[in-house]
């Protein structure tokens, strides 16, 4: 075991900056460490990566397993092996340097490798199910570690078999990286932002520089991203919708479905940049909910939840949570 804290403060542990204590914190580094903590998994617990798509809603009265495990390494298939502790970024960057392909639209996300096969995290085009070859998972059920493949993740829209009720510790995540040159460049602007230069290196320069210049930094202003997926409605609904608002973005998804883009139904309905309380509607990005100074848990999910009902009245699109409340 790393650390054991007990009535541990999570504020500096959470991108929304929430004050929120819990009963104890516990980090691990190996699936050993966990199997020592059979008094945990007999109580409540859950898991921490780096906060950054969390919202508490108060002191947790439990344990937070936190992975300290920071390893990774080439294995002899090829697969790239990383514990889950590692920030997913400096994964990212690595294997970048490396010359190897796959990670690099994703550039930038915060958080852990652990948490990424949770939410199966996307950007630019790109969503970590793409390379995930399969995920390691401590099984509470079973104490062991079970290999879960790509298939059995069963990986959709910001979405897998973790969100689905699948309880369990990712401990790590096998990556399937190519040294073949493969730029995924059909996202909005980014194949004319790359231009000439579609290396590994200018890729995540490139959506590193479009992320800095759109989205709120939580160091400065609090906030877990996306607050809302974007929803994915039937083709006659978003067909319908196109005749009152001619200028709406719509982008193609599962047969006869079509996914909007949620910031600006958000946008439309005139909540940019509007507060309620201490929480506030990002001014520039309107799919991002910010913590004004002091907010708590339930000042962001008040925000949240009229935004929701304000949506629903005004285009008849029910947007739902990405954070995870805690
Ligand atoms: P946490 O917030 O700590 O946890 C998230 C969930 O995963 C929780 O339910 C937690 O219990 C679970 N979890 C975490 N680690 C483990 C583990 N080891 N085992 C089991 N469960 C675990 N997301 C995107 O998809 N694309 C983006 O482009 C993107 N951009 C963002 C930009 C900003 C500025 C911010 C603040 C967030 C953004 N996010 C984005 C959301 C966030 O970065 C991702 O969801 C990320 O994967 C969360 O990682 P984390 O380690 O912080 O997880
Ligand atoms: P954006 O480029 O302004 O686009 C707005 C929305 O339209 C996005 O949510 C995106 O959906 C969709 N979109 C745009 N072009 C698309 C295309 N060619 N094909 C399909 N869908 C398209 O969005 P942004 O806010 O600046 O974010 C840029 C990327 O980073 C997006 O992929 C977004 O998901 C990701 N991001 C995610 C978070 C998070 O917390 N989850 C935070 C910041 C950025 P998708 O979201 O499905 O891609």
């Amino acid at each position: 075991m790393i650390k054991d804290i007990f009535d541990a403060p999570l504020r500096e542990l959470n991108t929304f900056g929430i004050e929120a204590r819990a009963n104890r914190l516990v980090e691990f580094s190996t699936a050993d460490d966990l199997r020592s903590l059979r008094d945990v998994f007999e109580g409540q617990w859950r898991v921490l990566g780096g906060g950054s798509n969390i919202v508490l809603t108060g002191d947790y009265h439990g344990v937070v397993l936190k992975s300290a495990g920071r390893e990774r390494a080439v294995l002899e298939s090829g697969l790239v092996r990383v514990e889950a502790g590692v920030v997913w970024d400096d994964f990212v960057a690595w294997s970048v340097e490396q010359g190897l392909w796959g990670a690099e639209n994703l550039s930038g996300i915060p958080g852990t490798v652990g948490a990424a096969p949770i939410q199966n995290i996307g950007a630019y085009g790109a969503e970590a199910k793409d390379i995930i070859d399969s995920v390691e998972m401590f099984d509470p059920e079973r104490f062991e570690v079970r290999e879960l493949t790509n298939a059995e993740c069963r990986f959709g829209y910001r979405d897998s078999v973790f969100k689905r009720g699948l309880r369990g510790v990712v401990v790590a995540v096998n990556f399937r990286l190519s040294r073949d040159a493969a730029p995924k460049l059909d996202y909005g602007g980014l194949r004319t932002a790359v231009g000439d230069d579609p290396t590994l290196g200018n890729i995540r320069r490139t959506v590193i520089g479009i992320r800095d210049s759109k989205l709120p930094d939580p160091a400065v202003q609090g906030n877990a991203g996306s607050f809302f997926k974007n929803p994915v409605v039937p083709a006659a609904v978003a067909a319908k919708l196109l005749e009152e608002y001619p200028d709406m973005p719509v982008y193609d998804a599962a047969t006869g479905t079509k996914k909007l883009a949620a910031g600006w139904l958000i946008d439309r309905a005139g909540w940019r940049g509007r507060a309620l309380g201490r929480a506030g509607v990002h001014s520039q990005q309107a799919l991002v909910l910010v913590n004004l100074g002091g907010a708590t848990g339930a000042d962001i999910l008040a925000l949240a939840k009229a935004v929701q009902a304000d949506v629903l009245a005004k285009f008849g699109v029910a947007i739902d949570m990405e954070v995870n409340i805690w």
